[in-house]
Parts: structure tokens; sequence; C-alpha cells
């Protein structure tokens, strides 16, 4: 066949089916000789062949093989003018900069020859590029040469090939390209520009980076958080923190051995729970705080998630103590430190209790359990005047033929306006599980929740939801109706209630004295010293608030490295 770039040999085309194409065996066929074949090549040349080769610098025709070895060769250039400019970037300087990561060498390849032919620093910087031709001597005053051969510091081409050079001390990440064997002059405009470029990079870069420092993620804590722990550790609160027990969406559970505080000592095993900060549920969640007069709204206005995760903590706190008051068992509050919680570890030697959805429980403990969570929900409510909000078989923990009730930062009180559909979500929760688990006799969770509020809410389903709602509603409207605060009105349900609890047990046995009781007065007076208490504690928190990040990183780098130690956060 001829044709304008000349004449070509003409390969016959052996026809073949359509059906020989697609046949997928046939492809098949080829796909494996294929393979055989490069793992035939593979076995032949590992990479350590490649580098003996290359040592013994013994003579190949083997196209593939001076191609690896050439290519070894200037990977290893590479990597070695990366460890000079690395040397020269980070100089004398205590942070130092790793460009490790660019690297093109694999570790395990590096042989030890490298290090004898390091260069050093000083031979880089006296290294002269194509640009970097001899620049003239200037005397004090900026000039250089006499008579019709003078020059000054601002000679166009001397300060171009200056800004030149100049650009390439921008940072690692700036991609200024290969300026060797151009003699390449920057307009002091365009240096300029590109000087503000990398400026605003840079800062860029550094924010993205403390975005990421400092919010708590998985499983990896910020230095805020990390300095916390450190300090607990430090001042003896804690004895040591250990591995992490689990990390949910809202918060973070780490096993801790506990010290000492003010002389008193903590509980032997404790679990700390540091609630997270990065996460938009908290904004969600602003519907639990909403309502509960205990609990600002305007902490949620603010929109400062640091502050906004201490509610969770003083909420979480709260909660817990009322539960222990009245007996349900729950962790024990040791210290709330901003938003990191220690409580007591329920479960032993750094194995938590079950939850109660993994307990491998007979029908008789489940029957028991049953009952125990019926009782738990009815002191809850009647006794603590709060709803858990988020009760289920994840949240009920399974230790010593006993269950414990957990994660209660987002219980609300009865006089939150949607108290009543929480209760309900709840004892739909309970009466599933147990349900499904097999035990008899299960309520029905329409008749749990009538039987815990005492209200006679008809219907089933959706239609006992909606009228549950509409309770909830109907109480709201009246409150505002009446302009009763929340304060007043959970003044009132108290007094009420205290009143009501007398006459039914002076009903029961008017000789017993009952001790505990829902007193209102007892309550608001307790209540008023804790705000005040919470008060002084925030405006201390505040204050630490503004803390110098930079003071953060600091104090942690000067912490003692054996009590750092003792944080594993694993
Ligand atoms: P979250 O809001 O992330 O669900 P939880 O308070 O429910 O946080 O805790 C998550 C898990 O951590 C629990 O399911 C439980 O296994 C474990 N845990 C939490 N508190 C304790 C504790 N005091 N003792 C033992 N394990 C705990
Ligand atoms: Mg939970």
């Amino acid at each position: 066949m001829s044709s304008p770039w000349g004449k070509s040999q003409t390969v016959p085309v052996m026809p073949c089916s359509l059906e020989d194409v697609m046949s997928e065996q046939l492809a098949h066929e080829l796909q494996q000789q294929e393979e055989k074949e490069s793992q035939h090549v593979g076995e032949k040349r590992t990479i350590q062949e490649i580098l003996a080769a290359a040592s013994e610098s013994s003579e190949t025709t083997d196209d593939w093989l001076l191609a690896q070895m050439l290519q070894q060769e200037f990977d290893r250039e590479h990597d070695q003018t990366l460890r000079v400019e690395e040397k020269k970037f980070n100089g004398n300087n205590k942070v130092s900069i790793s460009f490790e990561n660019y690297r093109v060498v694999h570790p395990a390849y590096q042989d030890d020859e490298e290090e004898d032919d390091e260069v050093d620093p000083d031979e880089i910087e006296n290294r002269k590029s194509a640009w970097d031709s001899p620049s003239p001597k200037f005397n004090k005053s900026g000039v250089s040469g006499k008579g019709k051969n003078i020059t000054t510091k601002h000679d166009a081409v001397i300060c171009g090939r200056r800004n030149a050079s100049k650009i390439m001390d921008f940072g690692p990440d700036f991609h200024s390209g290969d300026g060797e064997g151009i003699d390449m002059k920057l307009s002091n405009k365009v240096y300029n520009t590109l000087k503000m470029h990398s400026l605003a990079e840079n800062k860029r870069s550094q924010r993205l980076h403390e975005k990421k420092e400092f919010s708590t993620s998985e499983h990896v804590l910020d230095p805020r958080t990390k300095l916390l722990l450190y300090k607990m550790v430090n001042n003896g609160t804690l004895e040591s923190v250990g591995g992490s027990i689990s990390s949910g969406k809202e918060s973070v559970i780490y096993h801790a051995y506990g010290g000492s505080k003010n002389g008193v000592l903590l509980s032997p095993e404790c679990a700390i729970k540091i609630y997270k900060t990065t996460l938009n549920e908290f904004k969600n969640r602003g519907a639990y705080v909403d309502g509960d007069h205990r609990f600002s709204r305007d902490e949620f206005k603010k929109n400062n998630p640091r502050k906004v995760i201490r509610i969770w903590g003083e909420k979480e706190t709260a909660n817990l103590n009322r539960m222990k008051k009245f007996g349900i068992p729950c962790p024990a509050v040791q210290v709330l430190n901003k938003h990191v919680l220690v409580m007591s570890f329920i479960g032993e030697d750094q194995i938590p209790a079950p939850k109660l959805k993994d307990a491998d429980l007979s029908l008789e403990d489940l029957e028991d359990a049953y009952d125990q969570v019926v009782k738990m929900m009815d002191t809850m409510h009647n006794k603590c005047a709060l709803v858990h909000g988020d009760l289920s078989e994840y949240n009920l923990l399974w230790y010593q033929e006993k269950v414990w009730m957990i994660d209660v930062s987002q219980s609300v009180e009865l006089t939150h306006p949607k108290a009543m559909e929480f209760l309900f979500r709840d004892c739909c929760n309970v009466c599933k599980f147990f349900q499904k688990a097999g035990v008899h006799n299960v309520k029905e969770p329409e008749k749990l929740f009538n039987k815990i509020t005492g209200l006679n809410i008809k219907g089933k389903g959706a239609e006992f939801a909606a009228q549950v709602q509409r309770y909830d509603k109907e109480r709201n409207a009246e409150l505002l109706a009446h302009q009763i605060t929340m304060k007043e009105y959970a003044f009132d349900y108290y007094f009420e209630k205290s009143q009501q609890d007398r006459l039914e047990e002076e009903e029961e046995d008017p000789e017993e004295v009952v001790e505990e009781r829902n007193d209102p007065f007892e309550y608001f007076y307790e209540k008023s010293l804790q705000d005040k208490a919470d008060q002084s504690q925030q405006e201390v928190g505040s204050s630490e608030d503004e803390e110098d990040e930079d003071d953060i990183e600091e104090e942690l780098r000067n912490a003692d490295v054996e009590k750092m130690d003792k944080i594993k956060l694993g």
C-alpha cells in the first residue's frame, strides 16, 4: 500500500467471527495468559535484583532492566535533593517540617550508601542555579562599578534574577517549577503577586490544619481536651487514662483509673465521657434544651460549639445526680471539667458491662430486667421528674444482676414541651425490645405510658402518639396563656406533687415518716445553690476559653513526658 509517507507492508487481515470476539471463554483464556506472563516477569525482576544488578553495574542489554536501573538512579537523586532541601528549609528551627511524604524510593530499598553521599546543606546554598549569575558587589550606597559600567542595586535585570531565585524559597506547597537552565527574571509586580498568593495559601492550609486539630473527632482528641486530661492526671484526679470504650456520634468514652480530688478518693475505675464538638447534631439537639428551664437556650443562640457542648456535660451531671438520689442504678458523677465528664465505671477490669442489646441473658434474667426497667421508668418520672428521651436496649447496661441506666445528657424535665412525646417513644422502645426477646407479660407501650403518667389516654399506635402530642401542646398553650414561666411551672408541679405524695403515703402507712420527698423548697434551694456554682464555674471557664491556642500547644509540648505516657487514648 502506498501513502505520502512511504510504503507500508500490508499484513493481510484475518477475518474472524463476531462470536469469537465476544466469546467470554476466549477473553478468559487471554486474561489468564496475560496474568501468567506478568507473573513471570514479576518473579524474574524483583526490586532486589534490580538493585543488585545496578550495584554490580554489570552490563546488561535488557531494555526493561536498563530502564528500571535508570529510574532507580533518578528516584535516588530526587530523594537526595529533597533531603538537602529539607535540611535547608528547616535550618536550626526547633520545629521542623518533614518532606518524607514526597520521597519516591521506598524506605525499605533505601540503601546505606545514601548516608555517605549526603550533601551538606551549605553546599546547596552555594550551588549556583543558572539564573544565579554572579551578582556584582554593591557598596554602601547600593552602587557597583565605575563610569559607564555603573550598576545600581535597583537594576531591573539584577532585581528580576533576585526575585526569580527568591520564589524558590516559598513553602514546599508552592509549585514554583524548575527554573534551572533558564535565565529567569521576575518583575517586582509579578514577584509581589506571587508572594501574596503564597502567603494566602499558607494561611489557608494552616487554618485547615487547625480545624482538624481542634475538633474532637473520632478517636482523635484535640489538644485542648488532651491538655484537660493531662491536667487531671497531673493533679492526681486520675491515675491514668486508658483505651477508648466507645466512639459514638455525640461522644467518646475512655476508661480511666481514678485518683483523688480534694482528699476524696474517686471510684477506682472510671469512664470518661468527652462530648464531641464537631457535630451538627448538637445544634439539632437544641430541642432537648428548649424548654428545660435549667439550661439557657441563649448558649445555643450564641452558637459557640465549645460552650454548647458544656451544656451536655452539665445536663448529664445534674440528671445522674438526681437519679442517684432516688436510687436508680446509674454511674456516679465523679468530676465534671468543661466538656469532660468523669463518672464511675460500670464493669470491671476495663471491660464495660454489656448493653442489654448484647447481654446474653436467660429468659428468667430478661423477665427480671424488664421489671427493673419498668420500675426505673416509674421512679424516673414520678420521683426525679425526668424523661430519659433516648431509652432503649443501647442505653441500658446489665451488671451484677442489675440494669443500669446511662446516657442521660439529653434527658428532660417533665415541664419540657415534648416530655410526654419523648416518654411514649421510650415506652415503645422498651416494650418492643422485651417483647422481641420473648419476655411474657410485656405491657403494651400505651398501657405502660398511662401507668407511669397516671393519665388515661385512649387509642393505639399512631393515634395514641397523636393524642400524646396534643396533650403536650395543650399543656404548653395553657402555660403560655397564663404566662407562667417554666420555673414557676416547675415549682407548682413539685409543690402539688409533694402534697399528693404525702397524702398517698399517709393513706398507705400513716405511721411511717418519709424522709425523702420532693420538697419544692428544698429543690429550689438546692437549685439556686447549684445555679450559682455553675455560674461561677462558667465565668472561670469562659476566661479560660480565651487561652491562646499556642499556649495550649506549648503546654502540651512541655508536658511531663512520663505523665503523658499515662494517657494512652488507644
Ligand atoms: P453516647 O451518647 O455516645 O451513646 P453513652 O453514654 O451511651 O454515649 O456511652 C456510649 C457507650 O459507652 C455505652 O453504650 C457503654 O457501652 C459505654 N459507657 C458509657 N458510660 C459508661 C460507664 N459509666 N461505664 C461503662 N461503660 C460506659
Ligand atoms: Mg448511648
